[in-house]
């Protein structure tokens, strides 16, 4: 608390009085901390795959290029660095926009079934691959939403892709749909892979804030699949909800508010 103590001057009594402003700057504190915390991660987010590319870099031109196998997989680990350095600046770039509601909706009547089947067929090749089952279940008494479909899209490819990642060969995914009362739909993806550990879930949202950082950059990730999609699903008005037990599985809803065409939020 910062308390600011101004003294009020009257020309034929002197001081005659204080105003006294209290000023709560714990709030501001957090901020300024989550900030600097921001800044620290994007940097060294940055600087992993660049050393890793130089150092590559660097063994290819001291030989490595020689050898034909292994200067080829030299060159795939530079490649798959720099993929991933591009997919760290377009997810920046996008959560900056959305900060700064630079995004703004573009609302359109979308088919709930049809948009769930097409995000299970975006990622059939990868489930197949993981022998995943996938299956999509949505009530009949949901047809058309209004939504942003690019943006929920991009939440939803997070959701399933993460569902992939942290499930092993074999495991299932449900991607369902219900109406909640009063008058909002509830999106689901659920898996039975890894789960994540109790003490992890309060954290989860968070940008960069991975269970395992050794694992989720092996498999490509940035870490900030579901900050981005919170930020979606709080600019259409929803929200968003992880369920998860340890070596069980992980359910993702996303609840959204249903609007009628016109309205904007
Ligand atoms: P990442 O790019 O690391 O996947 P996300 O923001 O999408 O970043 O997810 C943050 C972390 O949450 C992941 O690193 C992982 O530890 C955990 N996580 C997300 N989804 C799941 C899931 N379906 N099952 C288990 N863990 C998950």
């Amino acid at each position: 608390m910062r308390v600011t103590l101004t003294p009020i001057h009257r020309r034929e009594h002197g001081i005659s009085g204080t105003i006294a402003v209290l000023q709560d700057i714990t709030e501001q504190e957090r901020l300024e901390q989550s900030r600097r915390e921001f800044v620290a991660n994007v940097s060294h987010e940055l600087r992993t795959p660049l050393t890793t590319i130089k150092s590559y870099a660097e063994a290819l031109d001291e030989g490595a290029m020689d050898e034909r196998e292994l200067g080829q997989r030299f060159v795939g680990v530079i490649r798959n660095e720099t993929e991933r350095m591009i997919r760290l600046v377009t997810d920046l770039l996008h959560l900056s926009r959305l900060d700064s509601n630079q995004a703004p909706l573009r609302r359109q009547q979308t088919n709930v079934p049809e948009m769930l089947e097409e995000v299970a067929d975006r990622f059939s090749f990868q489930m197949r691959k993981k022998s995943i089952r996938a299956s999509v279940r949505v009530e009949d008494a949901i047809s058309t939403v209004w939504l942003d479909r690019d943006q929920i899209d991009q939440v939803l490819d997070n959701l399933v892709s993460n569902a992939i990642k942290y499930t092993l060969d074999g495991g299932r995914i449900e991607i369902a749909a219900r109406r909640q009362e009063p008058s909002s739909i509830a999106i689901s993806v659920k898996d039975t892979g890894i789960g994540i550990p109790k003490r992890d879930l309060g954290r989860i949202f968070d940008r960069f804030y991975r269970v395992d950082k050794a694992r989720s950059r092996n498999m490509g990730g940035t870490g900030l699949g579901l900050s981005i999609a919170r930020e979606i699903v709080k600019a259409h008005g929803g929200t968003i909800a992880l369920d998860s037990e340890l070596n069980e599985g992980t359910t993702v809803t996303v609840v959204l508010p249903l609007i009628a065409g016109g309205e904007t939020s």
